[in-house]
């Protein structure tokens, strides 16, 4: 410390050197110094930033974790040990893969190298990793690449762990698979004394017993899609769902299901336009599944519009097959969200349409398995076109 000619005490560096006479003996020293206040200021900042980091990734209910661009841990938060049982310098410089399930492993590799080739992007992925108590860990990690960063050049990653959300799911896929199966065997009897019943009636001529048994066939049908909607997505919960690998006319397909659906819509007329003259290979029944989820929600979210439009067209190698309606649409922010499971667009319409929100979620999982896409476009107010492409052959 040194006061200043105005009376101020300022931090100084001082340099000591040295003076020497003609013979080269030592006569003295001489001093330069040097305000260092600014500096001083300065390191006391980056000393309490550095502190409170600290405080906040320590304190965390979230780990936090370095990566190099190999996946190795460059730095683990102390509250690593919360999440997973090791202390922060027992894993340093470990790679990821014999923590991780071999069963999550592929996936995770699959993000993780999507999540390099994408500098300032970010990946949300849920695996397993092993505690160091030997048990399995469900974890929720959210990834981002600052490998292009010269301050950081790393791979960000904060992950919590989610092992009691993912219990409870599996106890709520659990129920819906028991559930869903239960409720089918009495439908299916319901379904076949139903028909007994409208043989039987229309052959004593009772006509209007046939009309209320008409309606009554109608709901019994609605109610069995639900069901084997809901079986449907236990399956894909479980990966069990199995698809047929045959020979699909296309034109065929999809004409069929316009002659399926059109008698059960009689306020549109369903258009088909352009013919995909193609033949694929798959899953003729899961494919058909697809048009009618998009055929009866074209018709179900446009209640005041008459047409609802199906085209196709083809390229070397896929088609395209899309269903055009004039509807309420989607906002934009909704969009991206409708093909995940059990996501509904809430609106403030007076009479909200029925619906548990699968459809989309299962012509999502039934597309990507033939190795095609599908997607939205869409205008409030003005209607949507969801559209699917599937490759003529396959990788
Ligand atoms: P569901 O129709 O049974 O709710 P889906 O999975 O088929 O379930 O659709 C998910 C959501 O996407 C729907 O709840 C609806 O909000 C929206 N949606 C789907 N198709 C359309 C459409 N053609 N027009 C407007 N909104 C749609």
């Amino acid at each position: 410390m040194r006061i200043r000619k105005d009376g101020r005490l300022v931090e100084v560096s001082i340099t000591l050197s040295p003076v020497k006479d003609a013979a080269g003996q030592i006569s003295g020293a001489s001093t330069i110094s040097r305000d260092i206040t600014e500096r001083k200021q300065f390191e006391h900042q980056l000393r309490l930033s550095e502190h409170r980091f600290r405080a906040l990734t320590e304190q965390s209910a979230d780990a936090i974790q370095l990566l190099s661009a190999e996946g190795k841990i460059l730095y683990s938060s102390d509250s690593v040990e919360r999440v997973l049982g090791y202390k922060p310098e027992e894993i340093q410089g470990a790679g990821a893969d014999p923590y991780i399930h071999p069963d999550d492993f592929p996936y995770f590799m699959e993000k993780f190298t999507s999540l390099l080739q994408t500098p300032g992007g970010q990946e949300t992925l849920e695996y397993r990793v092993k505690h160091k108590n030997g048990s399995w860990v469900w974890i929720e990690a959210t990834g981002s690449n600052y490998l292009h960063d010269p301050h950081i050049h790393a791979i960000v990653g904060n992950f919590r762990n989610i092992t009691e959300r993912k219990l409870i799911e599996q106890r709520k896929d659990d129920f819906i698979s028991m559930t869903s199966h239960e409720l089918k065997t009495p439908l299916t009897s319901l379904l076949v004394y139903t028909e007994l019943l409208h043989t039987h009636l229309e052959q004593e001529g009772y006509q209007k017993a046939v009309h209320y048994l008409s309606r009554m066939d109608a709901q019994l049908t609605r109610l069995t899609k639900l069901i084997a909607d809901l079986i449907d997505i236990s399956r894909v919960q479980a990966g069990k769902l199995v698809f047929a690998e045959e020979p699909v006319g296309v034109d065929d397909l999809v004409r069929e299901v316009v002659e399926h659906i059109q008698p059960t819509a009689p306020r549109h007329r369903i258009l088909i336009e352009g013919r995909a003259q193609r033949e694929i290979v798959g899953d003729k029944e899961r494919l058909g599944q697809v048009v009618i989820n998009l055929l009866s929600n074209a018709i179900k979210y446009s209640p005041q519009a008459e047409k609802v439009v199906v085209s196709m067209t083809h390229t070397s190698d896929e088609v395209t097959i899309s269903v055009q309606d004039f509807g309420i649409g989607i906002p934009p922010h909704h969009q991206e969200r409708i093909f995940e499971r059990f996501y509904r667009v809430s609106s403030n319409q007076e009479k909200p349409f029925p619906g548990l929100g699968i459809g989309l979620y299962l012509s999502h999982q039934i597309i990507r398995h033939h190795g095609g896409r599908i997607w939205v476009e869409s205008v409030e107010g003005q209607g949507s076109t969801f559209s699917f492409a599937l490759p003529l052959k396959r990788v």
